[in-house]
């Protein structure tokens, strides 16, 4: 099978996140234990889904991990111009929900395996394919714990989100929240005997605008855009009709942060402010859904410099979106991004990944490979 016939396959599975993915688990231990490498399926807490990780090399030498995300976000955009799930090609573009974000690195990698296979290798490569990435990370945090048990000491990991194989080493890290405050419902002519919760959260909202302004001046690190840690309210939601006292209210934020700045650490003013309304008999519920922490992996590092060499292209200081890069260095594990397609074209309709693309891809693994024969 080429890349193009494993796509095909991998996009074939609606691999939704949030959702049970025992079938694409499947697939892929099947593939992989067919060319000899070793696999271990590690189903999460949820019960329904699992990460997997799988060797091929001697296990007691230390190796290079090659991380990538089996979910993708729904397809649930209007104006496909097919079925997401179901690859299509036209002319040298493949078409299908998770082509770039991100099976289309998943197809390049299993691609190279027979060949990789078949090479003495003097470290092992592994593959660390996890779950629910596209809901803040959830998924791997589970297999890095199991990582000693695994493999030996590994010496870094290739993060595959579309970089169009150019190898990025640093992101910003992310921190989702989810604020509710109970109140108590009541007529609105009586005000004076119900809590109103909308009226609550807005001492939050003003605790997030507070924090927003204060970090536009605060710890720059230009390798981004903008240059410094933000946050911003994403949704709110509350009552029911104009003359009910609401006493509900919900408000997801998340803050991004630059490297050396705690994401969680930034929510701090606005968790106390809404812990304190409390004190006006209100029943507040605080909630991290989602967190990872920033990457930053110095330029002179061995596997930044690896990288550069593999690809032939000068690395870049950071991209603005986030990846599971932050957690595998958070675990003591070197991580850089590297992947076939465009960050543009995902999460929205008719994604697609170019199959020159993915051969640069393919071409680069078995690269790595070969730096690891004997
Ligand atoms: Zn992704």
């Amino acid at each position: 099978m080429n890349a193009k016939d494993i796509l095909e396959q991998l996009v074939s599975f609606p691999s939704v996140v949030g959702t049970p993915n025992g079938d694409i688990v499947a697939w892929v231990k099947t593939y992989l234990e067919s060319h000899g490498a070793t696999v271990t399926v590690l189903p999460g807490p949820e019960g329904d889904r699992a990460n997997l990780f799988a060797s091929i090399g001697p296990k007691d030498q230390s190796g290079y991990i090659l991380s990538g995300h089996m979910d993708v976000v729904s397809a649930s955009e209007r104006t496909w111009t097919s079925d997401p799930f179901r690859l299509r090609a036209e002319g040298d573009r493949l078409f299908g929900r998770g082509a770039s974000d991100m099976k289309g690195f998943l197809a390049a990698v299993l691609a190279g395996l027979p060949a990789i296979a078949k090479m003495p290798l003097r470290h092992p490569i592994h593959f660390a394919f996890s779950y629910d990435e596209e809901a803040g990370c959830r998924g791997v945090p589970h297999m890095l714990q199991q990582i000693g048990n695994l493999c030996a000491p590994p010496l870094g990991a290739i993060i595959g989100e579309p970089s169009s194989m150019v190898a990025i080493r640093g992101h910003k890290g992310k921190a989702a929240a989810r604020i509710e405050i109970q109140g108590a419902t009541g007529h609105s002519s009586r005000p004076d005997k119900g809590l109103n919760a909308i009226h609550a959260m807005t001492a939050v909202m003003s605790a997030t605008l507070e924090t927003v302004d204060a970090l536009r001046n605060s710890d720059l690190d230009r390798n981004f855009e903008p240059p410094y840690s933000t946050l911003q309210i994403g949704t709110i939601t509350g009552g029911r009709s104009v003359n009910i006292i609401p006493n509900l209210c919900i408000m997801e934020l998340e803050a991004r942060a630059v490297p050396g700045v705690s994401p969680t650490v930034l929510l701090e003013h606005i968790k106390a402010t809404a812990e304190a309304l409390a004190n006006d008999g209100f029943r507040v519920t605080w909630e991290i859904s989602s967190t990872y922490p920033a990457l930053s992996l110095n330029a002179d590092t061995p596997l930044a410099r690896l990288m550069e060499e593999l690809t032939s292209a000068q690395s870049l200081a950071a991209v603005s979106y986030g990846t599971e890069a932050g957690l595998y260095q958070a675990a003591g594990i070197d991580a850089i991004i590297c992947g076939p397609g465009d960050i543009s074209r995902a999460h929205r309709a008719d994604e697609f990944i170019r199959l020159d693309e993915l051969a640069a891809c393919e071409e680069m693994i078995l690269r790595l490979a070969k730096t690891l024969q004997r």
